[in-house]
């Protein structure tokens, strides 16, 4: 029997519009689609009645599929012969492990295919009326987790290359929440200019959206004040300002 094919597919940020065409079609012909908690699940809907819907999100700190098991998974399917979707959120390269997942493919012999997705990084902000760049204001942005996989002793994380990359443009800041005061305070610390806008964004591009605003120095204490919970990203720069000048748009 030959085997099936793995699709890696990104499922958009929230708003169910924002999947690609070609990831929709997929979905709609799958077998077998392995989920993750933060897609639309407005998507499901679009699934053949017969598909198989596996549920693997993984909760902070509640791990309910490891990424060996999610990993197995995947294999385990298309060896059977069936078109399996693991449908993710954003972008499956972004922060999303796909490209662990589709190592585990490559070493099974499963042939596997990525649909880029709309990135909560791009998208979350745009739908908050801010362009993470912008002529004269940010000529680059920066991705960056606050996130680090917890068996690390030391933070990796470069806060003086941050605070460099900050006076380029725009920093994106992704799975922060719990995190959101130290990270803030080292940024103030590396240099980053304690009046630097900055704001939070949670479940953005969706009905639920919601929005903390302060700046660097203020952001963390506001977050608490209101209760701001993940999913959430922090954008730090002067292309914030924008919002307030016309270009909030949502909502
Ligand atoms: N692959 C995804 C990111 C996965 S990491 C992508 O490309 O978007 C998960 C983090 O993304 C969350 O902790 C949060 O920081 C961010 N995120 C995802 N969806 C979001 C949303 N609707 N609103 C705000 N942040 C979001």
């Amino acid at each position: 029997m030959a085997v099936g094919t793995v699709y890696l597919v990104g499922a958009g940020p929230g708003d169910p519009g924002l999947i690609t065409v070609k990831g929709l079609n997929l979905l709609k012909r799958a077998d077998v689609i392995l989920y993750d908690r933060l897609i639309p699940m407005a998507l499901l809907d679009e699934t053949r009645p017969d598909a198989t819907k596996i549920d693997v999100g993984k909760l902070p700190q509640k791990y309910r599929f490891a990424q060996g098991e999610i990993n197995n998974l995947l294999v385990e399917h298309a060896q059977k012969g069936q078109m399996v979707v693991r449908l993710k959120g954003g972008d499956p390269f972004v922060f999303g492990r796909g490209g662990e997942e589709a190592l585990a493919c490559e070493a099974a012999g499963i042939p596997f295919e990525v649909v880029p997705g709309v990135s909560s990084a791009i998208a979350v902000p745009a739908y908050a009326g801010i362009p993470v760049t912008h002529r004269q204001v940010a000529s680059a942005f920066t991705v960056f987790t606050g996130h680090e996989d917890p068996t690390k002793s030391e933070s990796s994380i470069d806060y003086a290359a941050l605070a460099a990359a900050s006076r380029l443009g725009t920093l994106v800041l992704l799975m922060g929440v719990s995190h959101l005061p130290q990270i803030l305070q080292k940024l103030i610390a590396a240099g980053v200019d304690q009046n630097t806008p900055a704001i939070c964004i949670e479940w953005g591009t969706t009905p639920q959206q919601r929005i903390v605003e302060g700046t660097v120095a203020t952001l963390a204490d506001n977050a608490l004040k209101e209760g701001l919970q993940p999913p959430a990203l922090t954008v730090v720069g002067k292309v914030v300002e924008l919002r307030s000048m016309g270009l909030n748009w949502f909502g």
